[in-house]
C-alpha cells in the first residue's frame, strides 16, 4: 500500500501547515499509534479498499517525551467554532493572519485579537516557533473551569478484601494486608486523600476509623447482602492523614481474626463469598467522589447479588461449547462497571485462587475492570512464596503510578475517517 495514490500520515507533503516543516515535532507513537501508516487520498479509494483504521491512544505514557503544556489564560482555548477542534499545527492561517482554516472541517474561523500574529513571506505565522500548539503534534491545554463538570475531587481509594477461610489459609489475606499497608506510602500525600477498608465473606464488613493516634478501629457488618446500604455515613471513608493509625491497627489485626485452617500450599475448599454486595457497598461509598476500588479476592462469588454458578467443564476444552465459557454468564459485573464509570470510579481486581485452582469464572468478573479502565490480574493456585511479592509490588505500582482520576476522552477526525 505504498503506491502514489496513498499519502503517508507523517509525510511533509501533507503539512500545508501553520508551522514551517523543519520546526514540526511529530507525535510520539507511545502516545498515539495508528494501525496504518498510509491512507487513501480520496473517498472513492477508501471505499474501494475498505481499509479499517484504528488508533491506540495512550495519554500520559510513562516513557513518552515531555508534552508541552499551554495555558491560554483569560483568552480561552482557541477552537473551531463549527466542529470544536482545537487549534493545531495543521490549521492554516489566511487573510494576513486574521482568519484560520480548521483542518478537520475546513471552516474559516476568525483569529481572536489576543491570538493574532502577522504572517511571514511564506504564509506562516511569524510567531509559530514560539507557539508549541503550532509546532508540536501533541500538546496539553490547561483547561479553565468551564471545562469541568465539578471542582476536582479528592483522591479516593477503597480497598475491598476477601476475608474468608480460603483467603486466610492460602496466605492471600496476610499478603493483601501487607500490600495495602505498603501502598499507603505511595498514595497522593496532599492531605485530601480518602481511604476505606471493606472486607467480606458472606457478609460485608465496613471498617470505621476515627482521627488520632489512640483511636481504635471498629467494624460495622451488613449481613443482609441482598439489600446493601451504608451503615455509617462518616467514619468509613476517612482522610488518610488523620486516620492512618487506626487503619494500620485494623490491617494488623485482620489476619489474626481468621486463622489458617491448613498449612500453606495445601488444597483449600472454596469459601462462600459476596463480592457483588461488597462492590455495591463500595459504590455507595464512592459515588459522590469517584476514585479507585482495589479488589483482592480468592473465591468465585456465590452469595447475594452477582453470585456466579459453577459452570466449569473440563470436557469443553477444545470443543465447540468452550466458547460459551469465554463469555460472561451474567451481566451483573458489566452493569456494575457501567455504574462505576458514570461516577468516575475505576476498579482493579486481583483474583488469586488457592490451590488446586477451582473454577472462578474469570469471564464473568473481568468486565468489571475492562469497562472501568482498571487492571485484572489472575493468579491461579496462589502461593505466598511464588506470588506474594508480585502481588505486593503490583498493588503498589497500580496505586502509585501517575493517575488521572477524572477524564472524558473524545476523538475528533476528518469527515469520512
Ligand atoms: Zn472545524
Amino acid at each position: 500500500m505504498t503506491g502514489p495514490t496513498f499519502s503517508s500520515a507523517g509525510s511533509s507533503g501533507a503539512m500545508t501547515a501553520a508551522c514551517p516543516p523543519e520546526t514540526h515535532v511529530p507525535t510520539s507513537p507511545l502516545l498515539v499509534r495508528l494501525t496504518n501508516r498510509v491512507f487513501p487520498q480520496t473517498a472513492a479509494l477508501a471505499s474501494k479498499y475498505g481499509l479499517p483504521l484504528g488508533a491506540v491512544i495512550h495519554p500520559m505514557a510513562p516513557d513518552a517525551p515531555p508534552v508541552p503544556v499551554i495555558n491560554f489564560g483569560q483568552m480561552g482555548i482557541v477552537r473551531c467554532t463549527r466542529c470544536r477542534a482545537y487549534i493545531n499545527f495543521m490549521c492554516v492561517f489566511t487573510d494576513a493572519g486574521r482568519r484560520w482554516r480548521c483542518c478537520l472541517c475546513q471552516f474559516l474561523n476568525g483569529t481572536p485579537n489576543e491570538y493574532y500574529a502577522a504572517l511571514d513571506g511564506s504564509g506562516k505565522r511569524s510567531d509559530a516557533r514560539q507557539r508549541p500548539e503550532l509546532t508540536h503534534g501533541s500538546v496539553e491545554f490547561v483547561a479553565p473551569t468551564d471545562y469541568m463538570v465539578r471542582p476536582p475531587m479528592p483522591p479516593v481509594y477503597v480497598f475491598i478484601v476477601e476475608a474468608t477461610a480460603a483467603s486466610a489459609t492460602s496466605g492471600l489475606l496476610a499478603t493483601a494486608v501487607d500490600a495495602i499497608r505498603r501502598s499507603l506510602d505511595v498514595l497522593p500525600d496532599d492531605g485530601r486523600t480518602k481511604v476505606a477498608l471493606v472486607t467480606y465473606d458472606v457478609a460485608v464488613h465496613f471498617h470505621c476509623f476515627k482521627a488520632g493516634e489512640e483511636a481504635e478501629p471498629s467494624a460495622l457488618i451488613v449481613a443482609d447482602v441482598e439489600d446493601m446500604f451504608l451503615p455509617s455515613p462518616d467514619d468509613i471513608l476517612v482522610p488518610l492523614d488523620e486516620c492512618r493509625p487506626g487503619l494500620l491497627k485494623a490491617l494488623e489485626r485482620l489476619p489474626s481474626t481468621l486463622p489458617a485452617t491448613a498449612a500453606p500450599g495445601t488444597p483449600v475448599a472454596p469459601s462462600p463469598s459476596c463480592l457483588g454486595a461488597a462492590l455495591q457497598g463500595a459504590f455507595a461509598l464512592m459515588e459522590r467522589w469517584g476514585g479507585k476500588a482495589m479488589v483482592i479476592a480468592a473465591s468465585r462469588p456465590t452469595v447475594g447479588p452477582g453470585a456466579l454458578r459453577e459452570r466449569g467443564d473440563p470436557g469443553a476444552l477444545g470443543a465447540d461449547r468452550e466458547r460459551a465459557l469465554l463469555a460472561p454468564d451474567i451481566p451483573f459485573y458489566r452493569k456494575m462497571a457501567v455504574d462505576f464509570t458514570r461516577k468516575q470510579i475505576s476498579a482493579d481486581l486481583f483474583l488469586a485462587t488457592p490451590p488446586p485452582g477451582p473454577f472462578v469464572d474469570v469471564a464473568s468478573l473481568a468486565p468489571l475492570c475492562k469497562y472501568t479502565g482498571g487492571d485484572f490480574t489472575y493468579m491461579p493456585c496462589f502461593s505466598v512464596a511464588a506470588d506474594g511479592d508480585r502481588l505486593v509490588r503490583s498493588v503498589c505500582r497500580q496505586l502509585g503510578r501517575e493517575t488521572g482520576l477524572e477524564a472524558v476522552m473524545r476523538v475528533r477526525a476528518t469527515k469520512g475517517v
